[in-house]
């Protein structure tokens, strides 16, 4: 039997299911409609693997969208579950820093798998996904572009992390002929700078060994995570399937409730 999650966020809607054996997984735009965009992406899932929903035994739904799923089992919060799936996706993980679409959070875990501790900004898009995609938009540039440039330059100081000033400012620099890769750099800079302030407590006096996973659509960013490593001092690890951590802990949760029946 196989067991599925669904992970509905802002930007995309993260579909995984697993068994002891395989795991498929499919990402989909969420567009305006979560819950079809639910639908629509676990289904297309099923196909790809060659099943149907009388072989998933059990559905776990996470994410913002997260309520408008009504033929899922459970509904478990996005903490839980991308602490979970991180740890699956690396083991010896201590600390999360998940930044996506609208959202970035850090999350303490103990060698258990236990949460210890969270922080989380939903509340503004500085430091979230968003804040990269406005910033790419100004340099006329698509998020996917942003991670290998500016990577051997000096950044560029951006001084607001609000998105609307940070905008702002970057119109200026491009006025001044500032070179791109040097603004790249700085708004990546700009963007861990503001997740190491929210990691502070929770990442001192981790473990030795420790590892520090990032997670989330913007792990995707090869500049980010070496703004991060700078910000933090510590090395910081991306999974390959780094996106689908929530999903996959929701699958894993899955999982163990259907153990437990
Ligand atoms: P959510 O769960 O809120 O939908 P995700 O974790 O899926 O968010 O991350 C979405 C964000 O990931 C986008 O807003 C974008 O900034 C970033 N992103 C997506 N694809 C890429 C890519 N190829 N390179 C860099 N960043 C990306």
């Amino acid at each position: 039997m196989l067991t599925a999650g669904i992970d509905v966020g802002s930007v995309a809607t993260k579909a995984v299911l697993v068994n002891r054996a395989q795991l498929f997984h499919l990402e989909r735009p969420t567009g305006w409609s979560p819950r079809q965009a639910g639908r629509d992406t676990y289904t297309e899932l099923l196909r790809l693997a060659g099943a149907d929903s009388r072989n998933v035994s059990r559905v776990v739904v996470t994410g913002y969208g997260r309520v408008a799923l009504d033929f899922a089992d459970r509904s478990v919060t996005e903490i839980t579950c991308h602490a979970r799936g991180a740890r699956y996706l690396c083991p010896g993980v201590g600390l999360v820093l998940d930044i996506g679409g609208q959202d970035s959070k850090v999350i303490r875990i103990d060698s258990g798998g236990r949460v210890l501790d969270f922080v989380m900004n939903d509340k503004c898009a500085a430091g979230t996904g968003r804040f990269l995609t406005v910033l790419a938009a100004a340099l006329g540039l698509d998020v996917s572009e942003l991670g290998d440039l500016g990577r051997e330059v000096k950044p560029a100081v951006i001084n607001s992390m609000c998105t609307v000033f940070a905008e702002s400012e970057v119109v200026g620099l491009l006025a001044e002929d500032v070179p791109k890769e040097r603004i790249v750099r700085g708004i990546h800079d700009s963007i861990a700078r503001r997740m190491a302030g929210m990691a502070g407590r929770l990442s001192r006096g981790l473990d030795a060994g420790a590892l520090v996973v990032f997670t989330g659509g913007v792990a995707r960013n090869a500049g980010v995570r070496e703004a991060l490593e700078a910000r933090l001092g510590l090395p910081v690890v991306v999974p390959r399937l780094c996106q689908y951590a929530g999903a996959l802990g929701a699958a894993l949760l899955a999982a163990e409730d259907s153990r437990a029946d």
